[in-house]
Protein backbone atom coordinates (compact mmCIF):
# COMPACT_ATOMS: atom_id res chain seq x y z
CA UNK A 1 0.00 0.00 0.00
CA UNK A 2 1.27 3.44 -1.08
CA UNK A 3 0.02 6.62 -1.32
CA UNK A 4 -0.40 6.03 -4.87
CA UNK A 5 -3.15 3.96 -4.04
CA UNK A 6 -5.22 6.89 -2.48
CA UNK A 7 -4.93 8.66 -5.42
CA UNK A 8 -6.37 5.43 -7.60
CA UNK A 9 -9.39 5.54 -5.21
CA UNK A 10 -10.15 9.01 -6.58
CA UNK A 11 -9.29 9.36 -9.82
CA UNK A 12 -11.71 5.78 -10.11
CA UNK A 13 -14.69 7.81 -8.89
CA UNK A 14 -16.75 9.12 -11.76
CA UNK A 15 -18.48 12.42 -12.07
CA UNK A 16 -17.64 13.80 -8.76
CA UNK A 17 -17.57 17.15 -8.30
CA UNK A 18 -17.66 17.78 -5.04
CA UNK A 19 -14.17 18.81 -3.13
CA UNK A 20 -14.62 16.41 -0.89
CA UNK A 21 -13.75 13.07 -2.97
CA UNK A 22 -9.79 14.82 -3.03
CA UNK A 23 -7.78 13.96 0.15
CA UNK A 24 -5.31 16.55 -1.27
CA UNK A 25 -7.50 19.31 -0.12
CA UNK A 26 -7.94 17.76 3.32
CA UNK A 27 -4.25 17.21 4.13
CA UNK A 28 -3.44 20.70 2.83
CA UNK A 29 -5.44 22.17 5.92
CA UNK A 30 -4.65 22.45 9.29
CA UNK A 31 -5.40 19.91 12.12
CA UNK A 32 -7.55 22.04 14.03
CA UNK A 33 -10.10 22.68 11.27
CA UNK A 34 -11.10 19.10 11.04
CA UNK A 35 -12.97 19.11 14.07
CA UNK A 36 -15.74 21.10 13.45
CA UNK A 37 -16.25 19.20 10.02
CA UNK A 38 -15.44 15.88 11.89
CA UNK A 39 -18.05 16.44 14.41
CA UNK A 40 -20.64 17.67 12.00
CA UNK A 41 -20.15 14.41 9.55
CA UNK A 42 -20.56 12.38 13.08
CA UNK A 43 -24.40 14.00 13.58
CA UNK A 44 -24.99 13.38 9.94
CA UNK A 45 -24.58 9.75 9.87
CA UNK A 46 -25.91 9.02 13.63
CA UNK A 47 -25.97 5.28 14.13
CA UNK A 48 -24.86 4.28 10.42
CA UNK A 49 -21.22 4.87 11.77
CA UNK A 50 -19.33 4.01 14.24
CA UNK A 51 -15.65 4.56 15.11
CA UNK A 52 -12.89 2.75 16.75
CA UNK A 53 -9.85 3.82 18.40
CA UNK A 54 -6.97 1.67 19.12
CA UNK A 55 -5.39 2.99 22.11
CA UNK A 56 -1.72 4.41 20.71
CA UNK A 57 -3.92 6.60 18.04
CA UNK A 58 -3.00 10.33 18.75
CA UNK A 59 -5.44 12.45 20.61
CA UNK A 60 -6.34 14.74 17.72
CA UNK A 61 -8.02 11.20 15.90
CA UNK A 62 -8.70 9.00 19.60
CA UNK A 63 -11.00 11.71 20.79
CA UNK A 64 -13.77 10.91 18.06
CA UNK A 65 -13.77 7.46 18.35
CA UNK A 66 -17.04 5.62 20.10
CA UNK A 67 -14.99 3.11 21.36
CA UNK A 68 -11.19 2.94 22.25
CA UNK A 69 -9.24 0.03 23.42
CA UNK A 70 -7.28 -2.68 22.46
CA UNK A 71 -6.88 -4.64 19.73
CA UNK A 72 -9.07 -7.92 21.45
CA UNK A 73 -11.50 -5.45 23.29
CA UNK A 74 -12.01 -3.61 19.46
CA UNK A 75 -12.50 -6.95 17.72
CA UNK A 76 -15.38 -7.71 19.99
CA UNK A 77 -16.84 -4.47 19.73
CA UNK A 78 -16.62 -5.16 15.77
CA UNK A 79 -18.23 -8.52 16.12
CA UNK A 80 -21.29 -6.82 18.13
CA UNK A 81 -22.11 -3.50 16.36
CA UNK A 82 -24.95 -2.89 14.58
CA UNK A 83 -23.48 0.07 12.83
CA UNK A 84 -23.78 -0.12 8.90
CA UNK A 85 -19.74 1.53 8.75
CA UNK A 86 -17.11 0.49 11.16
CA UNK A 87 -14.58 3.50 10.51
CA UNK A 88 -11.21 1.85 12.12
CA UNK A 89 -8.79 4.16 13.61
CA UNK A 90 -6.09 1.63 13.73
CA UNK A 91 -3.87 -0.56 11.15
CA UNK A 92 -5.21 -2.47 8.31
CA UNK A 93 -5.17 -5.90 9.94
CA UNK A 94 -7.60 -4.36 12.49
CA UNK A 95 -9.83 -3.57 10.16
CA UNK A 96 -9.46 -6.80 7.92
CA UNK A 97 -10.00 -8.60 11.41
CA UNK A 98 -13.59 -6.10 11.82
CA UNK A 99 -14.54 -7.25 8.08
CA UNK A 100 -14.01 -11.09 9.16
CA UNK A 101 -16.11 -10.43 12.46
CA UNK A 102 -18.92 -7.82 11.20
CA UNK A 103 -21.95 -9.42 9.33
CA UNK A 104 -21.73 -9.06 5.22
CA UNK A 105 -24.01 -6.17 5.10
CA UNK A 106 -21.35 -3.79 7.18
CA UNK A 107 -18.65 -1.91 5.97
CA UNK A 108 -15.23 -1.11 6.98
CA UNK A 109 -12.76 1.88 6.06
CA UNK A 110 -9.02 2.49 6.81
CA UNK A 111 -8.96 6.37 6.83
CA UNK A 112 -5.37 5.97 5.78
CA UNK A 113 -4.45 2.61 3.50
CA UNK A 114 -1.45 3.61 4.47
CA UNK A 115 -1.47 2.52 7.99
CA UNK A 116 -0.17 -0.83 8.10
CA UNK A 117 2.09 -2.86 10.47
CA UNK A 118 5.47 -3.96 10.30
CA UNK A 119 5.07 -6.63 12.30
CA UNK A 120 2.20 -7.91 10.02
CA UNK A 121 4.14 -7.42 7.13
CA UNK A 122 7.49 -9.85 8.38
CA UNK A 123 4.78 -13.07 7.93
CA UNK A 124 3.98 -13.04 4.16
CA UNK A 125 1.61 -16.37 3.38
CA UNK A 126 3.78 -17.70 1.03
CA UNK A 127 6.81 -17.61 3.47
CA UNK A 128 4.59 -19.37 6.48
CA UNK A 129 3.31 -22.06 3.31
CA UNK A 130 6.82 -23.11 3.01
CA UNK A 131 8.00 -23.31 6.90
CA UNK A 132 4.94 -25.83 7.49
CA UNK A 133 5.55 -27.63 4.26
CA UNK A 134 9.00 -28.25 5.59
CA UNK A 135 8.32 -28.87 9.26
CA UNK A 136 5.65 -31.47 7.48
CA UNK A 137 8.11 -33.19 4.84
CA UNK A 138 10.64 -33.15 8.55
CA UNK A 139 7.96 -35.00 9.96
CA UNK A 140 7.70 -32.07 12.81
CA UNK A 141 4.17 -30.96 12.04
CA UNK A 142 1.12 -33.16 10.53
CA UNK A 143 0.46 -36.42 12.85
CA UNK A 144 2.99 -35.31 15.73
CA UNK A 145 0.27 -32.02 16.56
CA UNK A 146 1.46 -29.18 15.52
CA UNK A 147 -0.46 -26.05 16.02
CA UNK A 148 -0.45 -22.99 14.47
CA UNK A 149 -0.98 -19.93 16.13
CA UNK A 150 -1.07 -16.37 15.36
CA UNK A 151 -1.03 -13.09 16.91
CA UNK A 152 -3.80 -11.04 16.24
CA UNK A 153 -0.80 -8.20 14.50
CA UNK A 154 -0.98 -10.37 11.62
CA UNK A 155 -1.99 -10.59 8.08
CA UNK A 156 -6.21 -11.79 7.43
CA UNK A 157 -4.28 -14.59 5.35
CA UNK A 158 -2.24 -15.76 7.88
CA UNK A 159 -5.30 -15.87 10.56
CA UNK A 160 -7.50 -17.85 7.42
CA UNK A 161 -4.36 -19.90 7.49
CA UNK A 162 -4.38 -21.35 11.52
CA UNK A 163 -7.95 -21.57 10.85
CA UNK A 164 -7.62 -23.77 8.33
CA UNK A 165 -5.37 -26.16 9.76
CA UNK A 166 -6.99 -26.87 13.37
CA UNK A 167 -5.35 -23.59 15.04
CA UNK A 168 -6.34 -20.16 16.42
CA UNK A 169 -5.42 -16.11 16.55
CA UNK A 170 -4.53 -14.61 19.94
CA UNK A 171 -4.09 -11.23 21.60
CA UNK A 172 -1.90 -10.28 24.10
CA UNK A 173 -4.84 -9.64 26.38
CA UNK A 174 -5.40 -13.82 26.03
CA UNK A 175 -2.05 -15.36 24.92
CA UNK A 176 -1.72 -17.54 27.78
CA UNK A 177 -5.32 -19.16 27.14
CA UNK A 178 -4.60 -19.66 23.53
CA UNK A 179 -1.26 -21.66 24.38
CA UNK A 180 -3.18 -23.65 26.93
CA UNK A 181 -5.98 -24.24 23.96
CA UNK A 182 -3.64 -25.16 21.62
CA UNK A 183 -1.50 -27.58 24.36
CA UNK A 184 -4.54 -29.30 24.84
CA UNK A 185 -5.31 -30.39 21.43
CA UNK A 186 -1.07 -30.92 19.90
CA UNK A 187 1.95 -30.99 21.11
CA UNK A 188 3.69 -28.36 19.62
CA UNK A 189 3.45 -24.78 18.71
CA UNK A 190 4.01 -22.53 15.55
CA UNK A 191 3.76 -19.01 16.59
CA UNK A 192 3.44 -16.04 13.95
CA UNK A 193 4.89 -13.40 13.65
CA UNK A 194 5.94 -12.04 17.12
CA UNK A 195 8.77 -13.75 18.57
CA UNK A 196 8.41 -11.70 22.09
CA UNK A 197 5.08 -12.32 22.85
CA UNK A 198 5.22 -16.19 22.04
CA UNK A 199 8.63 -16.94 24.31
CA UNK A 200 7.34 -14.07 26.73
CA UNK A 201 3.98 -16.21 26.81
CA UNK A 202 5.77 -19.65 26.60
CA UNK A 203 8.04 -18.78 29.44
CA UNK A 204 5.35 -17.43 31.95
CA UNK A 205 4.01 -20.82 31.66
CA UNK A 206 7.29 -22.75 32.82
CA UNK A 207 8.42 -23.34 29.13
CA UNK A 208 12.51 -22.89 29.11
CA UNK A 209 13.80 -21.23 26.18
CA UNK A 210 15.75 -24.13 25.80
CA UNK A 211 12.62 -25.86 24.54
CA UNK A 212 12.00 -22.96 21.80
CA UNK A 213 13.22 -22.09 19.15
CA UNK A 214 13.02 -19.02 16.21
CA UNK A 215 12.35 -20.03 12.75
CA UNK A 216 13.76 -17.60 10.18
CA UNK A 217 12.09 -17.32 6.58
CA UNK A 218 14.98 -15.72 5.49
CA UNK A 219 17.24 -18.92 6.10
CA UNK A 220 17.59 -22.84 5.30
CA UNK A 221 15.01 -24.81 7.05
CA UNK A 222 14.17 -21.70 9.23
CA UNK A 223 17.88 -21.69 9.99
CA UNK A 224 17.57 -24.54 13.15
CA UNK A 225 18.33 -28.17 12.91
CA UNK A 226 16.02 -31.04 12.79
CA UNK A 227 17.10 -32.27 15.99
CA UNK A 228 16.14 -28.76 17.90
CA UNK A 229 13.27 -28.22 15.65
CA UNK A 230 12.05 -32.05 17.17
CA UNK A 231 12.59 -30.84 20.38
CA UNK A 232 11.33 -27.99 20.78
CA UNK A 233 7.67 -27.53 22.35
CA UNK A 234 7.21 -23.65 20.36
CA UNK A 235 8.65 -22.94 17.34
CA UNK A 236 8.63 -18.77 16.82
CA UNK A 237 8.51 -16.94 13.91
CA UNK A 238 11.21 -14.56 13.47
CA UNK A 239 9.10 -10.71 13.72
CA UNK A 240 8.64 -8.54 16.15
CA UNK A 241 7.59 -4.87 17.16
CA UNK A 242 9.42 -2.01 15.72
CA UNK A 243 8.57 -0.27 18.12
CA UNK A 244 8.01 -2.48 21.43
CA UNK A 245 11.78 -3.43 20.25
CA UNK A 246 13.24 -0.75 21.36
CA UNK A 247 12.76 -0.43 24.90
CA UNK A 248 16.10 -2.31 26.57
CA UNK A 249 17.39 -3.96 29.16
CA UNK A 250 19.57 -0.45 30.01
CA UNK A 251 16.45 1.20 30.16
CA UNK A 252 14.94 -0.55 32.88
CA UNK A 253 18.26 -0.20 35.29
CA UNK A 254 18.36 3.66 34.20
CA UNK A 255 14.86 3.46 35.95
CA UNK A 256 15.93 1.62 38.93
CA UNK A 257 18.76 3.79 39.57
CA UNK A 258 16.70 7.05 38.92
CA UNK A 259 13.64 6.38 40.50
CA UNK A 260 13.61 4.30 43.33
CA UNK A 261 10.16 2.78 44.24
CA UNK A 262 8.78 3.27 40.78
CA UNK A 263 7.14 0.24 39.20
CA UNK A 264 8.33 -1.31 35.63
CA UNK A 265 5.27 -2.49 33.51
CA UNK A 266 5.89 -3.26 29.97
CA UNK A 267 3.88 -4.88 27.10
CA UNK A 268 4.57 -8.56 26.15
CA UNK A 269 6.13 -7.28 22.23
CA UNK A 270 8.66 -6.18 24.25
CA UNK A 271 12.22 -7.98 24.50
CA UNK A 272 12.27 -11.01 26.82
CA UNK A 273 15.20 -9.50 28.64
CA UNK A 274 12.96 -6.42 29.46
CA UNK A 275 9.99 -8.33 30.53
CA UNK A 276 12.25 -10.41 32.86
CA UNK A 277 13.38 -7.16 33.98
CA UNK A 278 9.78 -5.37 34.33
CA UNK A 279 7.41 -5.44 37.70
CA UNK A 280 4.63 -6.58 35.36
CA UNK A 281 3.95 -7.45 31.55
CA UNK A 282 0.44 -7.12 30.19
CA UNK A 283 -1.26 -5.74 27.03
CA UNK A 284 -2.35 -1.96 27.08
CA UNK A 285 -5.74 -2.92 28.55
CA UNK A 286 -3.62 -4.45 31.37
CA UNK A 287 -1.51 -1.55 31.83
CA UNK A 288 -4.18 1.00 32.31
CA UNK A 289 -6.22 -1.29 34.71
CA UNK A 290 -2.75 -1.49 36.75
CA UNK A 291 -2.54 1.75 37.15
CA UNK A 292 -5.96 2.94 37.39
CA UNK A 293 -5.86 0.46 40.70
CA UNK A 294 -2.55 1.43 42.12
CA UNK A 295 -2.92 3.37 45.09
CA UNK A 296 -2.31 7.58 44.97
CA UNK A 297 0.97 8.39 44.90
CA UNK A 298 2.33 5.55 43.15
CA UNK A 299 4.66 5.78 40.09
CA UNK A 300 5.15 3.71 36.50
CA UNK A 301 7.56 3.76 33.96
CA UNK A 302 5.60 2.25 31.20
CA UNK A 303 7.18 0.49 28.33
CA UNK A 304 5.00 0.97 25.15
CA UNK A 305 3.63 3.24 22.17
CA UNK A 306 4.26 6.79 23.11
CA UNK A 307 0.71 8.04 22.21
CA UNK A 308 -1.02 5.79 25.30
CA UNK A 309 1.94 6.49 27.72
CA UNK A 310 1.36 10.75 27.53
CA UNK A 311 -2.07 10.01 27.65
CA UNK A 312 -1.96 8.13 31.27
CA UNK A 313 0.54 10.67 32.48
CA UNK A 314 -2.18 13.37 31.99
CA UNK A 315 -4.97 11.29 32.93
CA UNK A 316 -3.16 10.51 36.21
CA UNK A 317 -1.10 13.42 37.06
CA UNK A 318 -4.25 14.90 38.75
CA UNK A 319 -4.80 11.89 40.80
CA UNK A 320 -1.62 11.48 42.00
CA UNK A 321 -0.49 9.18 40.01
CA UNK A 322 2.93 10.00 38.53
CA UNK A 323 3.60 7.98 34.72
CA UNK A 324 6.22 8.11 32.32
CA UNK A 325 8.02 6.61 29.59
CA UNK A 326 10.24 3.57 30.08
CA UNK A 327 12.47 5.04 27.59
CA UNK A 328 13.40 8.69 26.75
CA UNK A 329 12.76 8.60 23.38
CA UNK A 330 9.49 7.91 23.63
CA UNK A 331 8.35 4.73 21.07
CA UNK A 332 6.09 5.85 18.64
CA UNK A 333 4.31 3.99 16.23
CA UNK A 334 4.97 6.04 13.26
CA UNK A 335 1.84 3.53 10.94
CA UNK A 336 -0.59 4.38 13.64
CA UNK A 337 0.16 8.03 13.21
CA UNK A 338 -1.05 7.99 9.82
CA UNK A 339 -4.50 8.61 10.47
CA UNK A 340 -4.94 11.95 10.92
CA UNK A 341 -7.72 14.60 11.76
CA UNK A 342 -7.99 15.13 7.62
CA UNK A 343 -7.87 11.50 6.85
CA UNK A 344 -11.31 11.14 9.48
CA UNK A 345 -12.62 14.13 7.87
CA UNK A 346 -12.12 12.72 4.37
CA UNK A 347 -13.68 9.42 5.19
CA UNK A 348 -16.52 10.60 6.68
CA UNK A 349 -17.73 13.69 4.82
CA UNK A 350 -17.65 10.99 1.43
CA UNK A 351 -20.09 8.72 3.47
CA UNK A 352 -22.00 11.61 4.17
CA UNK A 353 -21.86 12.14 0.25
CA UNK A 354 -23.00 8.38 -0.09
CA UNK A 355 -19.57 7.23 -1.20
CA UNK A 356 -17.13 4.60 0.96
CA UNK A 357 -13.17 5.55 0.77
CA UNK A 358 -10.84 2.75 0.95
CA UNK A 359 -13.22 0.39 2.09
CA UNK A 360 -11.15 -2.90 3.52
CA UNK A 361 -12.88 -5.82 1.96
CA UNK A 362 -11.41 -9.44 3.04
CA UNK A 363 -11.38 -12.31 0.16
CA UNK A 364 -14.56 -14.62 0.67
CA UNK A 365 -12.23 -17.70 1.09
CA UNK A 366 -9.80 -16.50 3.38
CA UNK A 367 -12.57 -14.80 5.60
CA UNK A 368 -14.14 -18.02 6.10
CA UNK A 369 -11.27 -19.39 8.10
CA UNK A 370 -9.93 -16.46 9.12
CA UNK A 371 -13.37 -16.56 11.24
CA UNK A 372 -12.72 -20.08 12.31
CA UNK A 373 -9.58 -18.78 13.88
CA UNK A 374 -11.38 -15.24 15.55
CA UNK A 375 -14.49 -17.11 16.94
CA UNK A 376 -12.21 -20.12 18.42
CA UNK A 377 -10.07 -16.77 20.12
CA UNK A 378 -13.06 -15.35 21.38
CA UNK A 379 -13.48 -18.13 23.16
CA UNK A 380 -10.38 -18.12 25.36
CA UNK A 381 -10.55 -16.62 28.51
CA UNK A 382 -8.51 -12.95 28.97
S1 LIG B 1 2.90 -0.87 17.72
FE1 LIG B 1 4.08 -2.48 16.65
S2 LIG B 1 2.68 -4.23 16.46
FE2 LIG B 1 1.43 -2.39 16.99
S3 LIG B 1 0.75 -1.60 14.99
FE3 LIG B 1 2.64 -0.50 15.52
S4 LIG B 1 4.28 -1.73 14.53
FE4 LIG B 1 2.45 -3.02 14.58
Amino acid sequence: MNGLLDEVAVLTVPAIESETCSLNNYLAQPDDTMDARIAEARLKLGTDIVLLGHHYQRDEVIRFADYTGDSYKLSKVAAETSAKYMLFCGVHFMAETADVLGQSWQQVILPDLNAGCSMADMAEIGQVQDCWDSLERQGVGGASGLIPLTYMNSAAAIKAFCGERGGLVCTSSNARGAFEWAFARGEKILFLPDQHLGRNTAYAMGISLHEMVVWDPYQINGGVSLDRLKAAKVILWKGHCSVHQRFLPEHVDRVRREEPGMQVIVHPECRWEVCQKADAVGSTERIIEVIERAPVGSSFAVGTEIHLVNRLMKRFAPLGKRVITLDDAGCLCTTMYRISPQHLAWAMENLVEGRVVNHIKVDATVKQWAKVALDRMLEVQV
